[in-house]
Order: structure tokens, then sequence, then C-alpha cells
């Protein structure tokens, strides 16, 4: 893809950058990989692989041990990656830049990044304050090396906002809402959308038709309830907090264990919100926030894994439920996605074996064999409603959005 005209996509997290390029002449994957550890010298990581392109070739992977002392460092470093293994020319071939950003208040399409727009993101870190910073260097960074290239945010906030009010208001006096932006916004919006998109082609119906719960199951997890393309609902709020239970994060809580915390315990705001985004879910739970300990933890019988692995599949289930009944008993299909939803066959079995009433019914063996990346249906033939594992591109995505906003056919 060397010379042609390409396509940047950054998804800055607080200590890493990972990036994907597309060739545009024709558009296709290429290049892939994350800057890991940033800011941390002697463990500092750049990790790539490139496809097997259309021309039959193999694919290749790169690791690297690079220090980047920030997300700018991290950037001129992949740069330099770049520049040696894909393309001599890269700084000159790429026409737009795509970055994920998690929160952009009540924005809800992808926005070229100019003053106005940077300024909204900035503004909507209180909302978002692990996500929306790196997110800000990762813009940087990419401002630092492409200089006038249009850049364009795609936010994680953007599919949700089709929730109507009776799922996106909390309880609180409407005040909140109207001076405060206090509400719903839900999370992970890219990657739902584009499992929603695939489910439609497997179901073989146009996604106006289609009603789907999609399941993102990864370190962060979120469950959307998806009526014909439009969500309707989804389990992360204000927040990436809330909802499910999360590698690090506690999910739904009484809001009243946040005061008697703060109160009984004297912890400050600062370390409260450590407690609750960092410190809680399967790692407080369990001692890892690493879904494949702790199932290895409950095979071995200890409690504690085996608590955690009961509480994070019960939480699983019973938003299918709700979501199922959001959806009025009409589901054309569940999918899961991401780290745990691709990979684990165990915990897609735990959370469906028991669901078959509600029509969804599990085919071990395809179950078994859908993992690593592959994508297809794990449901019998007769199944009423589908259960499919789709591998989500939130990048694939990204750059399809990137391309409409600044200009360029998708
Ligand atoms: P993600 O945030 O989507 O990258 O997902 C990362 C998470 O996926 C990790 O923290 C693991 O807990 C989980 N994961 C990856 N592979 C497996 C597996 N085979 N079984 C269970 N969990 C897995």
């Amino acid at each position: 893809m060397s010379g042609a005209a390409k396509l940047l996509v950054l998804n800055a997290g607080s200590s890493s950058l990972k990036f994907k390029i597309f060739g545009l002449e024709p558009f296709a994957a290429g290049v892939s990989g994350m800057f890991d550890r940033i800011g941390d010298a002697a463990n500092c990581t750049l990790k790539a692989s490139a496809a097997a392109d259309a021309a039959g070739g193999k694919g290749r992977k790169w690791e690297l041990k690079i220090p980047a002392k920030d997300h700018v460092g991290a950037m001129q470093n992949i740069m330099e990656f770049i520049k040696e293994n894909v393309s001599s020319g890269f700084a000159r071939e790429v026409v737009a830049v795509g970055h994920r950003i998690v929160h952009g208040l009540e924005i809800s399409q992808p926005v070229l990044l100019n003053d106005k727009s940077i300024a909204k993101i900035r503004e909507a870190a209180v909302l978002a304050p692990l996500h929306n910073p790196p997110g800000l260097q990762g813009i940087e960074a990419a401002e630092s090396v492409f200089r006038g290239v249009p850049q364009v945010a795609v936010f994680d906030t953007a599919f949700h906002q089709t929730m109507p009010p009776h799922a996106y208001m909390y309880g609180l006096p409407y005040d909140m809402y109207e001076k405060h932006k206090i509400r719903r916004y839900g999370f992970h919006g890219t990657s739902h959308q584009y499992l929603v998109e695939q489910a439609a082609e497997m179901l073989g119906k146009p996604v106006s038709e289609t009603n789907v719960i999609t399941c993102h199951l990864g370190n962060g997890s979120s469950i959307a309830a998806v009526r014909g393309g439009q969500c309707i609902d989804t389990t992360m709020g204000m927040t990436p907090l809330e909802g499910l239970l999360m590698g690090t994060r506690c999910g739904d809580v009484d809001p009243a264990v946040v005061l008697h915390i703060q109160k009984q315990l004297k912890l400050s705001i600062q370390d409260t919100d450590t407690l609750l985004n960092k410190k809680s879910g399967l790692l407080g739970l369990t001692g890892s926030n690493d879904l494949r300990a702790v199932i290895d933890g409950a095979h071995r019988g200890e409690p504690r894994s085996v608590l955690g692995l009961a509480m994070f599949v019960y939480r699983v289930q019973k938003y299918i439920g709700a979501y199922t009944a959001a959806l009025l008993g009409k589901v054309d299909a569940v999918v899961f996605s991401a780290g745990i939803g691709e990979n684990s066959s165990i915990i897609r079995g735990l959370i469906l074996e028991p669901l078959k009433g509600m029509g969804m019914v599990l085919d071990p063996a395809a179950n078994a064999a859908t993992v690593g990346g592959k994508q297809g249906a794990i449901s019998v033939p007769a199944s009423p409603v589908k259960l499919f594992v789709i591998p989500t591109d939130e990048e694939l995505a990204i750059a399809h959005q990137t391309l409409k906003a600044s200009g360029r056919a998708g």
C-alpha cells in the first residue's frame, strides 16, 4: 500500500495509543498496532501486525521495545516505525485522521476537529476523566505530525443519542439535566453500531427491520438494545461506570453506598473515584481484572473467583432479560463481542445455557469452535433468537465515519 492515499485511525488510552492504517485506493485495512505503557520507559512496547494482503501476502508481526515519555513521543515513534516498515512517504500520504473520543456531551455526529470541537471535548472531560484527556493527547500528537490534514472525532456516545428520554434520564431533579447535563449517555457506541450492521447482514435483513441485543464484553463491558438500527437503551450511563460488572469498575451500585464510603470511611472524592473505577469489579472482588484468571481461580474452587464469575454472568443475563422486555419480547439476535465475548466460549455458555427458555438455544459445538477472532452463529439452526459472535472492528467503523465527515466518500 506504499505511495497511495491513506487514512489513519487513532485510539488513545491513558497509557496506550492504538493505530490502524487504511489504504484508500482501494479501501483496505493495512498495518495496525498499539503503543503500550507510554511513560514507563523500561516496559514501553510497540506491537504491530500487518494483515495478509489481497494479493496473497503472508502478514507480519512486530514487537519492539521503544521508550516514549508521552503520546506525542509515541506518535513520533509510530511514524518512524511506519516510515521504515510500511511506507517512507507516510506523512505525506495521510489524507485524514480519525480519532476515537469517548465523550462529546450532546454532540451526536462525527465532527471535524477545530478549536470549537476541541473545546467541547475538553468540556466533556469532566464526565469522562479517564478517557477524554488521553483522547486530547492523541489529537495533539496527530496535529504535531499531520499539520493541515483534516482530523475527525468519532464519539463513543454518538450511537446512543437515539435513546428515548425515559431511558436516558435519571430520577433526579430536572435541573440536574437542564443545567448540568446529567443524564445517561452510553459508550462503546461505535462498536455497538458496527455489531448491529454485521448482525443485520448475518440475518439477511435490512438493519431497519432488526431487533438486536449487542453485548460488548471486554475489560470495559456494555450491552445495548437496538431497534431498527437505533439504540433504545444501553447499560453504561453518564460515565462508563454504570451497568455490568467490569474488569476494574463496579458497575451498578446504590448511590447511597458512595455517600456512605465518603462519610464513614472518610474517603476523598478522588480516592472514591479511584476505588469505583480502578479498584472494583473483578479486580476488587477476586484480585484479578482478567477474566481468564478468574475462570482459572473458579476451577480451583477459590470462593471469590466463583463469586466474581457468577456476578459477571448474572448481570449480563439480567440485562439480556431487561432488553428483551425493552424490545417487547421480539429479539432477532443476541451478539457477543470484544475480548471476552469473542474469546470465551465458557462465559458465553454460562450466560446462554440457562436462557433456553427465552428462545436463545446455544449450539455447544459451534460455541466452542467460534473463538479467536472468528465470526459466526453459535445457536442451533432452529433457535428462535439467533446467537452470534462478531469480532468488533471499531477502527473500521471510525474509518468509514472519518471519510464521510472529512468529505471523502466512505
Ligand atoms: P478488551 O477490553 O476487549 O480488549 O478485552 C480484554 C479482556 O478480555 C481481558 O481482560 C480478558 O479478561 C478477556 N479475555 C480475553 N481472552 C479471553 C478468554 N479466552 N477467556 C476469558 N476472557 C478473555
